[in-house]
C-alpha cells in the first residue's frame, strides 16, 4: 500500500480533543490515538479528525484555513455549515461550524434536548463535510453518542448515496450511560426516522448511541473488562441483551495515555522533574504543593489526590460517605473537580470542616492537575463503573499509586497488590462501599509507610508501559478487518 490511492482513509469523528476541547477522558483519546495509529501504519493510513468549531476553540484561535461553506439537508431543506482546517498533533483536523451546531456553543450544553440538536445536526453535517472535501472515507471512526449518529445515518440515510457505498464503520463506545437520549426531536428534524433493528429496545429507536451501535461494522469498547461487563445487566444499560446477540463485532481495547505529555521526567507544570530511577523530585513536589495549599508539610503523610469529573459515577459517595469515620487518622487529601452541584457542594462542606487535611479545588485546571499526579502518593478513584480511565495510568507514570475499584479499565490497568505483590501497581477492591474503599485505603497506607515495599511498587507504576503503542496495533488490525469485510 504507496500510492494515495491505496491509502485507508478514516474519519475520526469526535466531540473533545485535547487540548483544544477537553471535558474528559474522550478529549484525550482523540488527541492521541490519531497521531499513534499514524506511528503504527505509517503512510498506509490517512486518518483525518472531525469536530465541531466549539466556542473553546474559537477562543484558543488555532491557526486556520477557512476551506469553504456547504449545504446539508434536513427534513425542511437545507442548512449551511462552514469548515475549517488545522493540524492537531500532526493530524489534518477539521472544524465544522454552522448554526445547528451552534456557533459559540461550549462543548456540552448539558441539556439533553440542546445537545441532541448539536451533536444529531454535526453527525450529519460531517458526513456532508466528506462530501465537500470529495474525500471518501473507508472508515468513519465515530466515539460516543455524539456522533453514533453518522454511523446509523450511513445506514439509513445515506444508504444509497454512492459516495458512501464503500465507508465501513466503527463505533467506539467510552461511556455506555451517556446515550443522547433526549435528540429525538432534533433526529426527527434532520429526515431519521426511528430504527428497525428488531433486537433493540423501544426506548432505543430514536436514541443516537443504540442506533450507532446496532448499525455499526464494528463496536470498540475502551478496555476488554468492560467490554464483557456491558454484556451484562448491571452495566449494559437496557442494552446488555443487543450487545450479548452481538458479541461477535464486539472488542475491548485498552485505551493508552499520551506518555510525552505525562511525562514525570520533562513535564513543564511540575516543578521538580523525575524518573522512576531517582524519585527524589518527587518528594519535593509533594513539599511544594503541601505549601501551596497549606496544608502541613510533612513527607510521611500520606497524600491523597483526586483528579476528576465530579460525577456519581466516579464513586464520590463511597469516598464522601468514609471521611468522617476516618478524619483522625494521619493523611491529607486534594481533590481537583468540576461537576454535579451535589458533589461539589459536599466536596466544599468537607473541606470547610477538616480544613487541615482536605482541599478541594473545584475546577478544571489543567497545570493543577499535572501537579496533582506529580505530588500524590495515592490516587483514589472509587468508580463504581469505568469503561476504561485514564487518570490511574497517568497516576501510576507519574508514581502516585492507585486506590481503585476493580472495574472495567481499572481492573485491566492496575496491578493488584494483594493478589501479586512483586509486580503489583496499585490497591483494588470490588465491594460497592465505604467499608470496602476504607479498608482497601488502610492496607495501601499500612504499605505507604513501608518505605522498601513502597520504592518497589512506584518502580513497578512508573515502568509499565501505558502508552498507546499497542493498543494503536489493534485498532489498525480492526481498520484493515474492517475494510476487508467489504462486500
Ligand atoms: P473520564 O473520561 O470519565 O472523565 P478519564 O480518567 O478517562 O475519565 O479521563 C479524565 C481526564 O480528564 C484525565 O486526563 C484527567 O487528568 C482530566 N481531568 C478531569 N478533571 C479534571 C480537572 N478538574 N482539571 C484538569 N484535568 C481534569
Amino acid at each position: 500500500m504507496n500510492g494515495a490511492q491505496d491509502k485507508l482513509k478514516v474519519l475520526f469523528a469526535s466531540a473533545e480533543a485535547a487540548p483544544w476541547a477537553k471535558v474528559g477522558g474522550l478529549g484525550d483519546v482523540a488527541a492521541a490515538l490519531p497521531a499513534a495509529l499514524i506511528g503504527t501504519a505509517g503512510s498506509a493510513l490517512d486518518i483525518r479528525l472531525i469536530l465541531p468549531f466549539h466556542a473553546e476553540i474559537k477562543r484558543k484561535n488555532p491557526t486556520l484555513g477557512y476551506l469553504g461553506a456547504f449545504s446539508v439537508p434536513n427534513q425542511t431543506g437545507v442548512f449551511s455549515a462552514e469548515l475549517y482546517v488545522a493540524s492537531l498533533h500532526g493530524i489534518t483536523t477539521y472544524l465544522l461550524d454552522s448554526e445547528l451546531t451552534n456557533h459559540n456553543s461550549p462543548v456540552y450544553y448539558g441539556d439533553p434536548a440542546l445537545d441532541g440538536r448539536k451533536y444529531a445536526a454535526f453527525s450529519v453535517a460531517l458526513l456532508e463535510a466528506a462530501r465537500f472535501l470529495d474525500w471518501q472515507p473507508d472508515i468513519l471512526h465515530a466515539n460516543d453518542w455524539h456522533t453514533a449518529l453518522a454511523v446509523y445515518a450511513l445506514k439509513t440515510l445515506y444508504q444509497q448515496d454512492s459516495f458512501f457505498k464503500e465507508t465501513r464503520s466503527l463505533m467506539a463506545i467510552h461511556n455506555l450511560p451517556f446515550n443522547g437520549y433526549g435528540s429525538e426531536f432534533a433526529m426527527t428534524e434532520l429526515g431519521f426516522t426511528p430504527g428497525t433493528y428488531e433486537d433493540l429496545p423501544d426506548w432505543a429507536r430514536l436514541t443516537p448511541l443504540p442506533l450507532g451501535i446496532a448499525a455499526a461494522d464494528q463496536i470498540v469498547t475502551v478496555s476488554p473488562q468492560y467490554a464483557r461487563e456491558i454484556q451484562t445487566r448491571d452495566f449494559g444499560c437496557g442494552l446488555h441483551e443487543y450487545l450479548e446477540k452481538h458479541h461477535n463485532k464486539l472488542i475491548g481495547i485498552l485505551n493508552g495515555i499520551d506518555t510525552r505529555l505525562w511525562d514525570p521526567a520533562a513535564d513543564p507544570y511540575i516543578p521538580f522533574p523525575f524518573t522512576a530511577a531517582d524519585t527524589n523530585g518527587k518528594t519535593l513536589n509533594k513539599a511544594a504543593l503541601q505549601r501551596e495549599l497549606h496544608l502541613e508539610e510533612n513527607p510521611d503523610i500520606p497524600l491523597l489526590t483526586v483528579v476528576s469529573r465530579l460525577d456519581h459515577q466516579k464513586g464520590f459517595g463511597l469516598l464522601f460517605d468514609a471521611i468522617p469515620d476516618n478524619a483522625r487518622k494521619p493523611w491529607q487529601l486534594v481533590l481537583l473537580g468540576t461537576g454535579s452541584q451535589d458533589l461539589e457542594a459536599r466536596a466544599e462542606d468537607l473541606m470547610r470542616q477538616y480544613p487541615q487535611k482536605i482541599v478541594s479545588l473545584l475546577r478544571y485546571d489543567e497545570a493543577m492537575a499535572h501537579k496533582l499526579y506529580a505530588a500524590g502518593d495515592l490516587f483514589v478513584m472509587p468508580s463504581l463503573y469505568e469503561p476504561c480511565g485514564l487518570s490511574q495510568m497517568i497516576a501510576m507514570r507519574y508514581g502516585n499509586i492507585p486506590v481503585a475499584r476493580a472495574t472495567g479499565g481499572l481492573q485491566d490497568s492496575i496491578i493488584n497488590y494483594h493478589k501479586a505483590p512483586d509486580e503489583a501497581t496499585g490497591f483494588l477492591f470490588t465491594e460497592k462501599t465505604p467499608e470496602g474503599l476504607v479498608s482497601s485505603l488502610n492496607s495501601a497506607i499500612l504499605t505507604f509507610q513501608e518505605k522498601e515495599t513502597w520504592a518497589k511498587l512506584m518502580n513497578n507504576a512508573m515502568n509499565k508501559d501505558f502508552s498507546w503503542k499497542s493498543s494503536a496495533q489493534n485498532y489498525w488490525s480492526i481498520y484493515q478487518e474492517i475494510k476487508s469485510k467489504r462486500e
